[in-house]
């Protein structure tokens, strides 16, 4: 056998980021320290991959283990419900009609918003004969993306608990600023507090306001779940606790090519960058197209190499970015690049290209092989 037939070695990715499984682990210890978690694994864990972040929490003893795992769709629930997750499912945002019965089916956890949503699974979970469907109740504080208002909550409790077929086991609501403007988020926790001095605390067995920003950083009695997403791999969205985590995923690349560039010469597309001075120029296999932001290009980024930071030179291509190796004289084709990771905070990364590390982490296209360790 010859020609189409021969076999080539495999070729190595070019771009891949590690995932280390240990580390959610501690982070997500440290997010239960303050009570029972409901993992927030939307957008593919945050581009961990999602089925391998929660098998990874599900395996933890059960008195450890998330109560609920978050996801924003149908479409990510059942990705978790084929890979065999068993812990309950609570969706964040509103559903469409038509994903209704899916998830009354599967005792999926929706979160309702108006009273035709719970007029709806209350009609299809007496239609389908099945145990009230346990629900929650979302407030809007303040995010104004979903939820009651307080007010109209109040008027509006005894036409919900009229719906007999649903259990309003949760109540929740959430955080726009925890992050910025702790005035503001102090106050969503007092509304939240009242409303449920009104309500009579007992009546909900989930009450939950808290997103990492809230749990790392606020005190509240009147809550018992909490839902980190961003902490759980590693990055703090207040960075006085960064020290408290460590990050989960490592973006990573090799360098290609390693030349000497003379003074006066330019450097990728626009030739914004024109050489200073003689210099040792690394070529390395990733790009825009696996999710390194090209907005990064001109503002100070740099990578690490060989256990040295080294500068990112000129714009961000699709498929590769320059790198100034001058420092590094052993430099050589191979040799593994850390975009970001323990060394470089995605949130460094994000903060250079304008953006926030949701963004960058959510951002990591298909094309990055993930490895689990
Ligand atoms: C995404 C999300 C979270 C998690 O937010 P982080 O800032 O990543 O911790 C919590 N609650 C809701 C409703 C969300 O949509």
């Amino acid at each position: 056998m010859h020609g189409h037939s021969q076999t080539f070695p495999v070729s190595p990715p070019r771009a891949w980021a590690e995932v280390n499984l240990s580390h959610l682990r501690q982070n997500y210890a440290v997010s239960r320290e303050k009570g029972d978690i409901m993992a927030v694994l939307k957008a593919g864990a945050y581009g961990h991959g999602i089925a391998n972040i929660a098998s990874a929490l599900e395996q933890l003893p059960a008195a450890e283990a998330p109560v609920f795992l978050g996801v924003a769709s149908v479409i990510e629930a059942r990705r978790l419900a084929e890979a065999g997750i068993k812990t309950r499912i609570y969706l964040l945002g509103p559903t469409f009609p038509s994903e209704r019965e899916e998830i009354v089916a599967r005792r999926w956890t929706p979160c309702i918003s108006s009273l035709a949503e719970a007029r709806d699974f209350n009609r299809l979970v007496r239609e389908n004969n099945a145990e009230p469907l346990p629900v929650h109740i979302t407030v809007d504080t303040g995010m104004g993306r979903g939820g009651f208002l307080p007010d109209a909550l109040l008027e509006k409790i005894g036409e919900l608990e009229d719906f007999e077929h649903l259990y309003f086991e949760g109540i929740g609501s959430h955080l726009p600023s925890a992050d910025e403007d702790e005035e503001f988020t102090r106050t969503q926790f007092e509304v939240f507090e009242v409303l449920l001095d009104k309500l009579d605390y007992d009546r909900f067995k989930f009450r939950h306001l808290a997103n990492s920003a809230g749990l790392l950083g606020y005190q509240s009695a009147s809550t018992n779940l909490y839902r980190p997403g961003l902490m759980l791999y590693g990055i703090s969205p207040l960075p006085q606790f960064q020290d408290k985590l460590t990050p989960v995923l490592t973006l990573k690349s090799r360098v290609s090519l390693v030349r000497e560039l003379p003074a006066g010469h330019g450097i990728s597309y626009g030739r914004q960058t024109i050489l200073e001075k003689d210099t040792l120029v690394a070529t390395v296999g990733i790009g825009y197209g696996d999710g390194y932001p090209r907005e990064i290009s001109g503002n100070g980024a740099s990578v690490f190499i060989r256990g040295k930071r080294c500068p990112l030179l000129g714009r961000v291509t699709m498929d590769q970015i320059m790198i100034d190796v001058s420092e590094l004289p052993d430099c050589e084709s191979g040799d593994e690049v850390e975009l970001f990771g323990e060394n470089i905070l995605v949130s460094e990364v994000a903060e250079r290209a304008g953006t926030i590390s949701w963004a960058v982490l959510t951002g990591i296209t298909p094309r990055v092989t993930r490895i689990y360790l």
